[in-house]
């Protein structure tokens, strides 16, 4: 299902910046109960990921940052820890992207960069008139990997919890 991906919303508005405020995202399989639970912060995921996307946060657990790269699902954070941290099962993520306000297109300067970088083809482009093509995000093909964050130069895109996820909250 494809929706509009610029929150023009008021909070968004409001504060100029990304539409909601960035949770902590956890690596890929990992749920905040089980990094509560399990992780020792020993740090081997950090080790293991080659797209260097994971650090410790401020109470020495791993999150994810997708200001430099995206997470391809690769696998060896799960794979090196020893904890009951990751499960497979699991949804790779419980977010999808969110394009906010900040976006060039929607302030009438072309840009694509998002729907170049997307690997799902998630992000498509519509025509208007008066401006540049919007992106628009088909939420059911989202991921949540982030190659649409790091390559955004307006750092105009977060993250929200999926559907399901926000059901479960
Ligand atoms: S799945 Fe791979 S790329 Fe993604 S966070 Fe884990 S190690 Fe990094
Ligand atoms: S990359 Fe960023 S600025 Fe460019 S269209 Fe996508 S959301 Fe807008
Ligand atoms: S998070 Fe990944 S799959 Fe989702 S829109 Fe961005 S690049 Fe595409």
């Amino acid at each position: 299902m494809a929706e509009r991906g610029i929150d023009l919303g008021k909070r968004g508005f409001l504060k100029g910046l990304l539409p909601s405020d960035p949770a902590v995202i956890r690596p890929p399989w990992s749920v905040e109960e089980t990094i509560a639970s399990a992780c020792t912060g020993c740090g081997a995921c950090i080790s293991a990921c080659p797209q260097a996307i994971i650090r410790l946060d401020a109470r020495q657990r791993p999150e994810i940052d997708f200001s430099s790269s995206e997470c391809t699902f690769c696998g060896a954070c799960a794979e090196v820890c020893s904890e009951p941290v990751f499960d497979r099962a699991r949804p790779g993520f419980q977010h999808i992207a969110l394009i906010g306000d900040m976006c060039f297109a929607a302030r009438g300067v072309v840009c694509q960069s998002c729907g170049d970088a997307c690997p799902e083809a998630a992000i498509r482009f519509r025509p208007r008139r008066g401006g540049p093509a919007l992106p628009e995000l088909a939420v059911d093909q989202c991921t949540g990997c982030g190659a649409c964050i790091a390559a955004c130069p307006a750092a105009a895109i977060g993250t929200r919890p999926t559907a399901a996820e926000a059901a479960h909250a």
